[in-house]
């Protein structure tokens, strides 16, 4: 089987059964959209102190960003505040490396399923797709963090 069509059965799987889907409690809420795709997703986040608590969501558009949003979830759920902020970042850099990125063991450990999408860098366009749940999320943990609900 060829590595590109293994990540997309692996965002395909996430497309259609999305993790943690649905809005639930939280300490501050984003709506961001991607106009380029139509893409939209409503995002909250939950912190119990420095720990990510919950990461919910509701989304609509294409199959990158909805399975983004569910690969995010599995990732970040559970994590410090400090290990999120580097998953995001390898994430990112992934994101960024236009194809050019072969992810290697230490960035498989961090990203899990999150390696899928080294294919998407590829495509500018999609890119955004990709990216768009992480952008809510930072956003999302700036507002819970000015708040002073993790304080
Ligand atoms: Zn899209």
């Amino acid at each position: 089987m060829k590595l590109d069509s293994m990540y997309q059965e692996v965002i395909l799987d996430h497309y259609k059964h999305p993790h943690g889907r649905g809005l639930r409690d939280g300490d501050a809420e984003v709506h961001h959209v991607n106009p380029t795709c139509g893409d939209e997703i409503t995002l909250r986040v939950k912190y119990d102190g420095e720990t990510i608590a919950d990461v919910s969501y509701e989304g609509q558009g294409c199959s990158i960003s909805q399975a983004s949003a569910s690969v995010l979830n599995d990732l970040l759920v559970g994590k410090e505040l400090g290990e999120a902020h580097k998953i995001q970042e390898a994430f990112l850099e992934l994101m960024q490396s236009k194809g050019q990125l072969e992810p290697d063991e230490t960035m498989e450990e961090l990203l899990e399923d999150a390696v899928a999408f080294a294919g998407v860098s590829k495509y500018p366009a999609r890119v955004k797709c990709a990216l768009l749940s992480w952008m809510a999320w930072k956003d999302a943990t700036a507002q819970a963090l000015s708040e002073g609900k993790t304080a």
